[in-house]
């Protein structure tokens, strides 16, 4: 068995034509855990599914708290092979190079196949680590209908909070693509990830009047998709001034819907990012000012809403020593990067230790079939995660 044969045979789970489809609670993501369960066991590993539907491989060895390596099982509607899966495979990959090596842990050593990372199906994304560090909102999650899609997959909500178990956890390290084009433009093999960016989603509803276009005079009007494309230019304008933040504008609706009349009512979905903490906080009273400044400029009435709001996350430095040492061993070439994308790593990192390993992305692309990082470079990404875990359990 090889890393790239366990890439080829996961990738052929959820496969549909146009990539790959594995949501959670779908039966889908079910053959995906009991591909996994069966490859854990292979390796001499207690397999189990815990009470949020993600996969636990236990190697119990040594004593004190576990090192947690793993990362996603589920993508995104017609996704990639790598996101996600290639965290879990290399996982897998260094574990069979440490049983190689007759390495025998200090340590117990688990590997987790996370659940519902990017929350495709009922937008709960990061429900698996979430569950898994005892962060739910059940009250929330029983609102969205989760409970339905849950008990149809055979688990309970109401036992999720039975999931938590971080307190046996010591450490955590993912293995990841970078999802941008960082390494792959410059060439490096390995990133190791300084941070993880921080998150304000915003929803603005600008109201203005919805009249006829061709008998409303221009200066007269109160025009809301013109406030929200306006909103969009300074969003993306201010962002352009720091090169740790992103804005965009994602989603945008306008009322009546017609060419035929004044767009009367607007609504933008805001995604805001910094991987700086001092900004990050700076985030979202500056678009709501300038949300303010804009509607009141183009006499529209506003609604701001807060969506989401998840702060950035700085990754442990001792364990970025540890995996850029890895790197060196390998004679592979590598530098310090931030990722502006989510993982399950901003979850674990508040409660232990956490680190990243990013390996390339051709062409940055993700969440798309064309996802690709080739051969060599995933095993040397299992290469360096082994030896970062090697050096976590033999001291
Ligand atoms: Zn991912």
């Amino acid at each position: 068995v090889s890393l790239e044969d366990d890439i080829e045979a996961f990738g052929q789970i959820g496969r549909d034509g146009e990539g790959v489809t594995r949501l959670a609670w779908t039966a889908e993501i079910e053959a995906a855990r009991a591909w996994l369960l069966q490859r854990l066991a292979d390796l001499g590993l207690r397999a189990s599914v815990d009470e949020a539907g993600n996969v636990l491989g236990r190697w119990e060895s040594g004593r004190g708290t576990a090192i947690l390596v793993g990362s996603h099982i589920d993508t995104v509607p017609h996704g990639g092979r790598f996101d996600g899966a290639l965290g879990v495979l290399s996982a897998l990959e260094a574990i069979r190079q440490l049983k190689q090596n007759g390495i025998r842990p200090s340590r117990p050593i688990w590997i987790a196949g996370f659940n519902d990372e990017e929350g495709a199906l009922l937008r709960t994304s990061m429900l698996g680590s979430r569950a898994f560090v005892g962060g739910l909102d059940l009250a929330d999650l029983r609102e969205h209908g989760v409970a339905v899609a849950m008990a149809a997959a055979g688990f309970d909500l109401e036992r999720l909070p039975e999931a938590k178990r971080i307190d046996q956890v010591g450490a955590y390290l993912e293995l990841h693509i970078e999802q941008g084009h960082t390494l792959d433009e410059r060439g490096i093999d390995i990133g190791v990830v300084t941070s993880i960016a921080g998150l304000v989603g915003l929803r603005a509803r600008f109201t203005g009047e919805t009249n006829h276009a061709g008998t409303t005079p221009m200066r007269s009007r109160r025009d809301a998709l013109v406030g929200a494309a306006r909103v969009v230019l300074a969003l993306r304008n201010d962002a352009r001034r720091r090169s740790d933040s992103t804005a965009n504008v994602g989603s945008i609706s306008a009322e009546p819907g017609a060419a035929n009349a004044v767009p009367g009512r607007t609504v933008i979905e805001i995604d805001l990012r910094s991987s700086s903490r001092d900004h990050f906080v700076r985030l979202e009273p500056r678009a709501r000012l300038l949300i303010a400044e804009i509607a009141a400029e183009e006499r529209l009435d506003v609604d701001i809403e807060l969506v989401q709001s998840k702060p950035p996350v700085e990754l442990d430095p001792t364990l970025q020593s540890l995996i850029a040492s890895a790197a060196e061993a390998e004679h592979a070439s590598s530098i310090d990067i931030a990722s502006g994308a989510g993982h399950d790593a901003m979850l674990i990192a508040p409660h232990v230790p956490a680190g990243m390993i990013f390996v390339p992305s051709r062409r940055g692309i993700s969440h798309s079939p064309d996802e690709f990082t080739s051969p060599e470079h995933c095993l040397l990404g299992a290469r360096v995660l082994a030896r970062t875990l090697t050096a976590l359990v033999t001291n």
